[in-house]
């Protein structure tokens, strides 16, 4: 929970995707996210299992166990093959009642009477409670082909007194010879534009749409850079993958990550992300302040985003949706809003985000909201929701509450536009459906827990699979297609009809899984 992930990501900041996320390394785990795995049961890459997935409860609950692992994951997604880099993730909790110091964490892979240790480390000090995440990435090229156990174990400082834990995992890596072709042939190459590097996969939907996403890119970023008034360009490296990780888009120190082809899997338009992430990307030089991320609530920075990507999936009127949300009832105060900001329902955080950074922007112009972010200094301790007030009081004179009041009622006298209370309230279910798909199928595709290694290192090493490979899952499957279903039907104009999917949908999950709560109820 609390504790600073160790390897875990090298950035220092991975600000998120469109949607994404902005997060810093130290984010909380979420309590059971990701937690999709059951221990010691096949998962990965033999026949996939419909069966149920129920939430994750811990191995074999014992009140004096010390430490427990909460979640043990194997990369890449999807089915193994003979020579793949594997990547782990094991999180231990300390769930004794004393802090535990010297405790330590291995993967062993299991052979019959042999086995073999892949990776170990030395787990920070636990207060009780506390939790760690270790990961090692691409530590083995795992041959040969045929079923195999990997085994992870949490040993508490002083074995005999405490008691640690273990998971078995049994995977199958298929033989080498039947890796798909589009992974086999697939190289890291690189192209220039006038903005920017672009690092994409050969063979794949980015080489042969090239010229437009470079166009697309180039325009975006031109955008972008004269809305803010940054004058000279900033070193971008655009990383096309075929993976469907997030929402779409990621923005990593210099480094953008987005999904394509997209449009054809989400309700949601390349251009606006680009422009969203490129924002992300010169947040701070525009601001004239290194480390501006560490000072801005992730409620601003996305909200920053969104208004000059005009929009936060596509272009969109800010002000008129986010009265249309006023409408359906679903508004967040801001003082709530702000703290966790990438824990609330995500797609009602930027509307509001992106429509309160056009407020600003309308009452004081567009200079003082620059001053309003080079005035936020965090001071030690300092929570999102006291600093952005601070902010506030001292540029614009009012508080959060006042502000937001005197907002609502503008929003209030704003008409009540029909198209876009039904379009956000499919945009909604749609984007709820599909984390709820990603949290159970695909959880290394989750945007708080993404999995997204060191693509440098990738091009290096000349790995693809983290960035091309999906998990194979006949229910995950059906799940997906009437995803789609719903988002082709939306794309004609029948969104009513978008949402009855929607909801069938989360209905009969909620009916045959007992996830009701993970499935946004469209009504
Ligand atoms: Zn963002």
């Amino acid at each position: 929970m609390g504790s600073k992930p160790h390897l875990i990501h090298k950035y220092l900041v991975l600000l998120g995707l469109l949607l994404g996320a902005l997060w810093l390394p130290a984010l909380p785990s979420l309590g059971g996210e990701g937690a999709r795995e059951e221990p010691a049961r096949t998962s990965l890459s033999v026949t996939p299992t419909p069966s149920p997935r129920p939430p994750f409860v811990p191995p074999t609950p014992s009140l004096r166990k010390t430490l427990t692992i909460v979640d043990f994951r194997v990369h890449p997604d999807g089915p193994l093959y003979e020579g793949d880099r594997l990547s782990f993730e094991v999180e231990v909790r300390n769930t004794g009642a004393l802090p535990l110091n010297g405790a330590r964490v291995e993967i062993r892979r299991g052979n019959g009477l042999a086995s073999e240790i892949l990776a170990e480390a030395l787990l920070p000090e636990l207060a009780p409670g506390a939790s760690h995440r270790t990961v090692w990435t691409w530590v083995w090229e795992a041959r040969p082909a045929g079923s195999f156990s990997l085994i992870a174990t949490a040993h508490p400082p002083e074995e005999g007194l405490q008691v640690g834990d273990s998971v078995t995992r049994t995977l199958f890596l298929r033989p080498e010879g039947m890796l798909p072709e589009a992974e086999r042939r697939a190289r890291w190459a690189q192209a220039e534009s006038r903005c920017c590097s672009h690092i994409y996969l050969t063979g794949t939907a980015a080489e042969r749409d090239l010229p437009q996403l470079m166009a697309w890119a180039d325009e975006a970023e031109a955008a972008v850079r004269a809305r803010l008034g940054v004058p000279a360009r900033l070193p971008t490296q655009i990383v096309w993958i075929p993976r469907l990780l997030g929402q779409g888009g990621f923005t990593v120190g210099d480094s953008l990550i987005l999904t394509y082809p997209l449009s054809d899997r989400l309700p949601a338009d390349l251009p606006t992300i680009l422009r969203h992430e490129l924002t992300h990307r010169m947040t701070c030089a525009w601001l004239e302040r290194e480390d501006c991320l560490a000072h801005l609530p992730s409620f601003i920075l996305e909200g920053m985003a969104v208004f000059v990507a005009g929009g936060h999936y596509r272009p969109e009127p800010l002000s008129l949706r986010a009265a249309a949300l006023l409408r359906m009832g679903q508004w967040i105060p801001l003082d709530r809003l702000v703290e966790g900001f990438y824990t609330h329902p995500h797609e009602i955080g930027y509307l509001e985000a992106g429509a309160f950074v056009e407020e600003l922007v309308r009452e004081g112009g567009w200079p003082r909201f620059r001053a309003f972010l080079q005035a936020m200094e965090r001071r030690p301790g300092e929570t999102d929701r006291e600093l952005l007030d601070r902010a506030l009081r001292a540029v614009y004179h009012q508080s959060i509450q006042g502000m937001e009041a005197r907002w609502l009622e503008r929003l209030r006298g704003l008409p009540a536009d029909p198209d876009q209370i039904a379009d956000l309230q499919f945009t909604v279910a749609f984007y709820e459906a599909l984390r709820a798909y990603q949290r159970t199928y695909d959880p290394s595709a989750y945007f708080l827990g993404t999995w997204l290694p060191d693509w440098r290192e990738a091009v290096r090493e000349r790995i693809v699979a983290d960035f091309m490979r999906e998990p194979e899952d006949p229910e995950g499957e059906w799940f997906w297609q009437r995803l789609q279903d719903a988002r082709r039907r939306a794309a004609t104009g029948d969104v009513q009809g978008a949402r009855e999917i929607l909801r069938a949908l989360c209905e009969r999950w909620a009916n045959e899984r007992g996830f009701g709560d993970r499935c946004f109820n469209p009504e």
